[in-house]
């Protein structure tokens, strides 16, 4: 008994939502892979502001994972989550296995460019947004949820995911929230928990980099000089950085000064075999 209702298969959820669009109640999608936090219960109670009911998606998608990526071992919380989602008041949950997802032959992955092309979680993980897309792309067509509501915290999925719902015509508005942290700065994630105790005290050091930085950019200090400082002071710290850039927040284009537009700062690095992403507004 998990306390709300659960739906495995895309023909009982899609009865589900046609039942309340014919009520006249508008429907929210809230995107995850599990293992949720209060980042994802703040999308939910997002999702409320906007519609009368919210479904909450939980799968491990597989084709976002490269072979050597953490597919196996993300968490997985069922229970535990549902519990969450009841606390919350979200309606109802979609949990599909691969196979109802995925079936025997599935062919089809969508291409993408601008966003999904801009040299930053792009250059780490080659196939990674493609995996996104064609999951988002499925989820919002299975559910025929009115908006979806997605996490500022993975950045640039969600300018790929905003682009793609807009240039298929989905017939989805995206909503998008900004990031929640801990105390100490550290966004939160379903991935903080692999942190050693050594690990977790020193990861919210790339937000203080980031803020720092933006102090900086904001300051019209040299940028280049700037993003290389903040680049040394977290590969000192013990991190390997995959990157540390500033980008244009919209087209997530090369910037080189605050005249060429609103800025984002985006990170990721990796603490031991964490990785961690985050980006902060200039
Ligand atoms: P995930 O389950 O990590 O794939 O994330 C599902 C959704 O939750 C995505 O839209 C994420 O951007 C969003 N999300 C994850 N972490 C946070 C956070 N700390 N604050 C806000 N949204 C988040």
């Amino acid at each position: 008994m998990t306390g709300i209702a659960v739906f495995e298969t895309v023909s009982a959820m899609r009865a589900a939502v046609a039942g309340w669009h014919v009520a006249g109640e508008k429907v929210g999608l809230v995107p995850t892979m599990g293992a949720l936090h209060e980042g994802h219960i703040a999308l939910v109670k997002e999702g409320q502001r906007h519609a009368r009911r919210v479904i909450v998606s939980i799968f491990v998608n597989p084709t976002q994972f490269a072979p050597h990526e953490d597919f196996k071992k993300y968490p997985r919380t069922f229970d535990d989550d549902c519990a969450k989602l009841v606390a919350a008041g979200a309606d109802a949950v979609f949990f599909p296995s691969v196979e109802e997802m995925y079936p025997a032959g599935f062919a089809t992955r969508v291409l993408l460019l601008g966003p999904a092309a801009a040299g930053l979680d792009d250059r780490f993980r080659p196939t990674h947004f493609e995996g996104v897309a064609t999951i988002c792309c499925k989820l919002f067509t299975q559910s025929r949820a009115d908006f979806a509501v997605l996490g500022e915290k993975d950045y640039q999925q969600l300018k790929v995911v905003t682009r793609m719902a807009a240039d298929l015509d989905l017939g989805i508005r995206i909503v998008p929230l900004p990031t929640f942290r801990e105390r100490d700065g550290l966004a939160m994630s379903s991935r903080n928990r692999y942190l050693s105790p050594e690990e977790r005290a020193l990861a919210p050091m790339l937000h203080r980099v980031m803020q720092a930085l933006a102090g900086r950019i904001r300051n019209r200090d040299d940028l280049f000089r700037a993003v290389a400082d903040a680049q040394g002071e977290i590969i000192s710290a013990g991190f390997e950085l995959d990157y540390l850039e500033a980008r244009h927040a919209e087209t997530l284009a090369h910037v080189t000064s605050l005249a060429d537009g609103p800025i984002r700062i985006l990170v990721a690095a990796r603490i031991g075999a964490t990785r961690l992403i985050d980006n902060i507004a200039v």
